[in-house]
Formats: structure tokens, sequence, C-alpha cells
């Protein structure tokens, strides 16, 4: 399989070499050149494997670069650190399905992502003899995900900026009780957006990146869409019979999640629609309602990890909405850029209403969610998944619905606290880390001097 940019100016690459650039040279994003796809008697096949045997026939689809058993040790390795041998639960509570997708070590699906690219970051840059510093800036979750999907490994470093004082104390515990030397956790002060603008502004520098062999591990990695898409196999297999249509409600920021949704329904996944589920932050809302993808300001809710403006991944689904053009899709990202905004025709809006609906859901209401799920069911959501839960019950009886829970509870215990009364249970691997020593070292916000501790410390 090769892969190609959504702006079409990169030559098409090999799965491994997409995953080393990351972004695509042309600042688009990359993606297969082709959509593999399965039919029925494959589904069949599937249905009953394991999950680590799951991913390897899915991945396999994407990947011609990597010898089988490698691949399958890579997996393997990747899924054996979550907490439950299935790897994701799939339960059903209240009429709806809900997907465990959070039972990695950090306790937020990025897991699922991140375990999997830090073992293929380690394969190859062994296999190339080379070493990659990876930079990367945090509101909470992605943060404490890639620093333990790289954490000891010799040859990668990983630096992580988050904003002091504003992650949770579980995350942050979670990003700074690692010792591993090749960890550097760097306290900003300020907040996230001044740790993505620093972050921006160095892979901006293509002098200082290729010296220092800078490495990213946001969802513009094709790999972590990749690891994601198998999920929604999976679930589908869990609550559905073979060929039954069914919905996905994605909390969603980033739109990376709810992509390889997307992705595994062009392959084949007879999903009915993808349901967008947002918080206040409604820029994706308000793109599929009504064409209007208009920057506004970051609002501060209680579920961080969707508290986005630019949605990098949406450029992947614009690229499949206008088959391959990738003129249309230039011309799109320089208006976005030029006008801070994008407004699609009416034409094109009908055309994403027909695959993906959305709701916008306030924190009153994420709060009244876990509320009202709690006295029902006794099960705990946490504020991500609220919103998504809170979308699926509209049409529960019309369609079979499955939820992606995306986080513990036990990672966002202060809202949770007040909607329910007490604490949620604190899994063994949060119980841990709890008063372990940090390690985190506070820097101005200042990308000079940002990038002169990166350069101290390769
Ligand atoms: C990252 C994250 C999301 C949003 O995922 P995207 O891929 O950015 O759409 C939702 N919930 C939680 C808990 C997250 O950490």
């Amino acid at each position: 399989m090769k892969y190609v940019s959504t702006r079409g100016r990169v030559e098409p690459i090999s799965f491994k070499d997409a995953v080393m650039m990351g972004l695509a040279e042309d600042g688009g994003l990359l993606v297969p050149a082709e959509v593999p796809k399965l039919t029925g008697a494959d589904m069949e096949r599937l249905r009953n494997l394991s999950y680590p045997e799951l991913a390897y026939e899915i991945v396999s689809l994407f990947t011609d670069d990597i010898e089988p058993e490698k691949l399958r040790d890579i997996i393997n390795r990747s899924y054996k650190v979550f907490d439950t041998e299935e790897v994701i639960p799939v339960v059903k509570k209240n009429g709806i399905y809900i997907a465990e997708i959070f039972h990695g070590p950090t306790y937020a699906f990025k897991d699922i992502a991140l375990q999997f690219l830090g073992n293929l970051f380690e394969h190859i840059l062994q296999e190339r003899d080379q070493q990659l510093n990876i930079i990367g800036a945090t509101s909470g979750d992605t943060g404490s995900a890639a620093i333990a999907g790289v954490r000891g490994r010799k040859n990668i470093n990983i630096f992580i900026l988050h904003p002091e004082g504003r992650v949770s104390p579980v995350q942050e515990m979670q990003m700074t009780s690692v010792p591993d030397e090749n960890v550097f956790n760097l306290a900003v002060e300020g907040t996230f957006d001044d740790c993505q603008y620093i972050v921006k502004s160095i892979f901006a520098d293509l002098d200082f990146k290729r010296q220092h062999s800078l490495g990213a591990v946001n969802s513009i990695n094709w790999a972590r869409v990749l690891a994601q898409i198998v999920y929604y196999f999976h679930a589908y297999f869990r609550a559905a019979e073979n060929g039954e249509k069914i919905r996905f409600v994605v909390p969603t920021g980033n739109f990376g999640n709810i992509f390889a949704g997307y992705f595994a329904k062009l392959m084949g996944l007879p999903i009915e629609k993808l349901i967008l589920a947002t918080n206040e932050n409604n820029i994706l809302s308000r793109f599929i309602m009504a064409g209007d993808y208009t920057l506004q300001d970051v609002v501060a809710t209680h579920s961080p990890s969707m508290d986005i403006q630019l949605a990098s991944n949406l450029e992947r689904y614009l690229y499949f909405l206008y088959e391959k053009d990738t003129e249309r899709i230039n011309r799109l990202m320089e208006t976005l850029k030029q006008e801070k905004g994008i407004k699609f025709p009416e034409a094109d809006v009908k055309k994403v209403q027909e695959e993906i609906d959305t709701y916008s859901v306030t924190n009153d209401e994420t709060v009244g969610v876990i509320r009202d799920f709690y006295n029902e069911t006794g099960y705990v959501l946490d504020p991500h998944t609220a919103c998504g839960v809170k979308a699926g019950l509209v049409h529960k009886e019309e369609f079979k619905t499955v939820c992606l829970s995306t986080a513990h509870p036990a990672k966002f215990p202060d809202v949770v606290r007040d909607a329910i009364g007490e604490d949620p249970d604190k899994p063994e691997g949060i119980k841990r880390i709890e008063g372990l020593e940090k390690r985190k070292v506070s820097i101005d916000n200042d990308i000079e001097k940002v990038k002169a501790y990166i350069a101290d410390n390769v």
C-alpha cells in the first residue's frame, strides 16, 4: 500500500515512510492511496477473532513493508499492556452499547494508537539505525499516552509541553511520575495554545527540525488513525449481526477518532451513520449542520480533551468527500488560512449530513447525563463519554447505537463528583502512581528557551 497527500504534492510513499513523515511535506495529511474493501465473507471470518488477531488482520491490509511475524509481535505487545484481556469491553446499558476504549496504561483512548505507534517507531528506528526526538504539546491525554508509548526506548526521546497548573492532577501524575531518562516534561508558564504555538514554531524551523531529528505524535500521523479503525470492527462484531446497519457515537475534538470510523465505513463496515458529539466548542457541529467552519475562541469545558477549534483530521474527510480532488483541498486550506474559516455550499452539506449527524453538548447537560445515567444504571460515565451518550440516547429506539467511551471517569473525578456526589472508583494504574515523585522542568513561554532546552538534552 502506498500513501499519498491530501494536497497531492508528495510522491507516493511506503507505510513506514508515511509513519516517519507524520505531516505530509506539502502541508497535507497522508492517506492510503486505495481503500481496502472487506466482503461479507471477510466479516464472517474476522468476527470471532481476539482483539490482537483482529488488529493484525486489519492493519496488515495497510502495510506491505513489515514482515508478518514482526507486525504480529508489535501488535501483541501493544495490547498486552491493557488492563483487560478483551482489550475493549463492550457493555450494554440503558438500551445503548458502550465500547470502553480506555483500558490502556493512561486510561484514555489515545493509548490504543500510541502504544502501537511507540512499538512501530522503535521497530523502524532500529531497522534504519536512526534516532527520533518527539516533541508534542498536550492538554493532558495525548501527552500521558505518548509518554507511556515510548518511555524507556533506547532510540527515542520525548519532550512534552503542558500548561503548568492547567492539566488535571491525574494527568499531571501520569506524565511526571515516569522515571525513564528519555522522558522530558516541560511545564510551560502559559496555556495549551501557547504550548501548541511553541511546538508548531519549532517544527517550522526546518533546519532545527532536521538537525535534531524531530518527530511528532499527534493524530495527523496515519498510524494513529489506522490503529483506531480496528475497534470499530471489534465493537460492531460485539453489538451487531453481520450486515446489520448500526450507528456509532463518537466524542470528537480533532476529528481523529471519528475519521477512523468513517474509514471503517469506506472499507465496508455497515455504519448507518456516525454521530459526532462535541462540547461547547462546536465548530464541527456548525460545519455539519450549516456548512459553517469558522474558527472561534476555545472555551474551557468539563471535557477538556475536546476543547479544540482547528480539527486537523477534517482535511482527510474533505479529501474523500471531494473524491480526491487535491486542487480543491489546496484551495480550501488556503481559504481557511486567509479567512479563518470556510463556508461550504448547501449541496455539499447535504452530502455530509447523509453520513454524519451531530450534537453539541453543554457543561450543564454533561453533568446531568452523568447523574441520570448513574441513577438509572449504576454506570459511571466520564465527561467526554457523557457528551456522546447524551447524543446516543436521542435515537436509541430507532437505531442500534454504539457509543465510544473515550476515558475512564477516574481521570476527571471533579466533574463526576459534582454529578453523582461521590468519587469514581480508581483503577489500579491510577492508584499505583499516587504520591510518586514528579519530574518536570518549569520553563518560560518562550520558543528560544524551549529550543535551547531540547538542544541541550538530545
Ligand atoms: C482526545 C480525546 C477525545 C477526542 O478525540 P479526537 O481524536 O481528537 O477527536 C475525546 N475524548 C477523550 C477522553 C480524549 O482524550
